[in-house]
């Protein structure tokens, strides 16, 4: 080939034929978490690139220097996912303002992960103290990370929201906690009589409804949740809230009230006000 064209032909195979995110599905997480928002979509693409660029060239050297040499040209994919990973190591330690935080939910004792564990609302919250210039990268399962019904027309992101509804509650003197056992035991008070209104001391009306159907938390737990709709009255100030079952669960664990525009969305105050829940002493 003419030595002009190869580096067009490499360029143009780089871009159609083998595409690391179209045609080996590499970098994926970061494709799917944040194309929604140019702005930082912009900014982590240069990042992949930088990051690409950098280690295919120690890709290159360690591929030709020890594993064709050593007969492992088996092991490659792992082994450029362990330089990868080892880079973005590096960077970050360059990087005062960059930190990676790899977690598992659920490591076996086997595993010997010394990493974080949790939620990963959990782990989002645990390492961000301030919601001010902040962004956040989630990478995970898609379930975990898309979660767009949930979010509705919020165009902010899923950390944003959290963030925004900690201090929100944080300010009442309530724990999410606490919420979501207030709206559990409204919950169970109005089962008695399911489809009807009735009265709860000391000035509350509970229904209760059933409708068919259940749906799974979005950030992976195990278990469905039935799709059990409870409406609580408040007759005092004359106003009603109605929350699913679902929703007793993402507010409790994951301290999520749903994303603006959603139609299950449940705005902190509402909920405080209309079920009167008290601060904890
Ligand atoms: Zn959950």
């Amino acid at each position: 080939m003419n030595s002009a064209v190869y580096p067009l032909a490499v360029f143009f195979a780089a871009v159609f034929t083998n595409n690391i995110l179209l045609s080996n599905y590499l970098g994926m997480c970061s494709f799917l978490s944040v194309s929604r928002e140019l702005k930082t979509s912009l900014g982590l693409g240069a990042a992949v690139t930088f990051v690409m660029a950098v280690t295919s060239l120690l890709n290159w050297l360690v591929y030709h220097y020890l594993l064709i040499p050593l007969d492992l040209e088996y092991l490659r994919f792992i082994v450029f996912i362990m330089v990868i990973a080892a880079f973005v190591q590096l960077v970050e330690m360059k990087l005062p303002n960059f930190t990676f935080v790899p977690a598992l939910s659920e490591p076996k004792p086997e595993d010997n992960w010394e990493g974080e564990t949790g939620l990963i609302t959990d782990i989002v919250t645990r390492n961000l103290f301030s919601g001010e210039n902040v962004e956040a990268y989630l990478c995970g399962s898609p379930g975990v990370i898309t979660l767009h019904g949930f979010l509705g027309t919020d165009t902010r992101n899923l950390v944003d929201i959290l963030i925004d509804d900690d201090a929100k509650t944080k300010r009442m003197g309530l724990s999410h906690e606490r919420i979501s056992r207030r709206m559990e035991v409204l919950r169970k008070s109005g089962l008695r009589v399911l489809g009807e209104f009735i009265s709860i001391e000391p000035h509350f009306e509970v229904k209760v409804d059933t409708v068919r159907g259940k749906l799974p938390c979005p950030f992976g737990h195990p278990g469905i949740f039935p799709k059990i709709n409870t409406t609580v009255r408040n007759l005092h100030i004359k106003r009603e809230i109605t929350y699913t079952d679902l929703n007793i669960h993402l507010i409790g664990a994951h301290g999520f009230y749903e994303g603006k525009g959603s139609p299950f969305r449940i705005e902190p105050r509402n909920l405080v006000e209309v079920l009167e829940i008290e601060a904890e002493e």
